[in-house]
């Protein structure tokens, strides 16, 4: 049993337009799904993946309108890496992002640089025989396009406390015990890697990480559960998210795990060629439409805008 690398990773806006030019205009990923957070349906939970809104690609963000930016420290995702084909990629989107007036700082095969709220972004060049899972936008060549998540970092003062559980209980590989790890699956794999935390508190909010979610068969979902369980990972009880289906807990470092089915997948309620295109309500909050509609914030389609514009 093996988890399959990052299956998504969960953010938090306080400014759902801005943030859609961003991950969909600008960095070219395709909004696949428009939906409400099932713990609050009257904010957005948006969906940012490639042309398929495959795991490995999905980038999500719950909307707190108006709430204050946080601050990543010990327990908290600090910075999200992508993988891209090469370095006239990495060229490609240093000028791009610079061009939108975002700075960036290109170092030894990575470019780093942050969205609008402050979250810590990277791409890498990254050699793999795993699938580019690619967004189609038409500003954004498909060679140069980001490929997938290749991991990432988080903050701990203990990442040794981890070790056992990365280990014996997640199957996770040492690349250099105990800060490098890797989840690799069959298919894909993913990154997960500890930097020493600043002194300061972390505090969650706008343009920080909620949880990263891992990826699991279908079929071998209950007994990961199981797995979390005796691994002393206290899982919440299978949720079924109606895209996939999801336990939560926290692996030692603190940091809010997930791991998710590889499935049923965002096409369950929507053809595969209108993903993302009006809101969807899975079907237990399907009669709140006419009241939970007119609360949300009215949200721009780059990708309509640029289809529109032509290359
Ligand atoms: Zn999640």
């Amino acid at each position: 049993m093996k988890l399959e690398g990052i299956h998504h990773v969960t953010c938090v806006t306080a400014d759902a337009p801005r943030n859609v030019e961003f991950y969909a205009g600008l960095l070219g990923l395709r909004m696949v799904k428009k939906t409400v957070n099932q713990d609050d349906p009257t904010v957005y939970h948006l969906f940012y993946a490639d042309e398929h809104g495959s795991a490995g690609s999905d980038i999500t963000f719950f909307e707190y309108p108006g709430v204050p930016r946080g601050r990543a420290g010990a327990g908290m995702v600090h910075r999200i890496t992508w993988r891209v084909g090469s370095e006239d990629a990495l060229g490609f989107w240093e000028e791009r992002l610079g061009a939108a007036g975002v700075g960036a700082e290109r170092d030894d095969g990575r470019l780093r640089f942050q969205d609008p709220e402050g979250l810590d972004l990277e791409l890498a060049q990254v050699e793999t025989d795993e699938k580019p899972l690619l967004a189609l936008h038409p500003d954004v060549p498909s060679e140069v396009a980001l490929q997938g998540f290749d991991g990432v970092r988080v903050y701990s003062r203990q990442p040794d406390a981890s070790r056992q559980f990365l280990d014996a209980t997640l199957g996770f590989t040492a690349v250099s015990a105990p800060l490098e790890w890797e989840a690799r699956g069959h298919e894909r794999s993913g990154a997960y890697a500890y930097d020493e935390a600043p002194p300061e508190r972390g505090r969650g909010g706008a343009g920080t990480v909620h949880h990263v979610a891992w990826s699991a068969r279908m079929d071998e979902h209950e007994a990961w559960r199981e797995r979390v369980a005796r691994g002393g990972g206290a899982p919440t009880p299978v949720i079924d998210r109606f895209y996939f289906r999801s336990i939560y807990f926290r692996e030692p470092s603190g940091v809010l795990f997930e791991i998710a089915t590889l499935g049923p997948g965002f096409a369950t309620d929507e053809s595969p060629e209108r993903l993302g295109e009006r809101l969807s309500l899975p079907p237990g909050f399907e009669a709140l439409r006419e009241k939970v509609e007119p609360l949300l914030t009215p949200l721009p389609n780059p990708r309509e805008r640029a289809g529109a514009q032509g290359p």
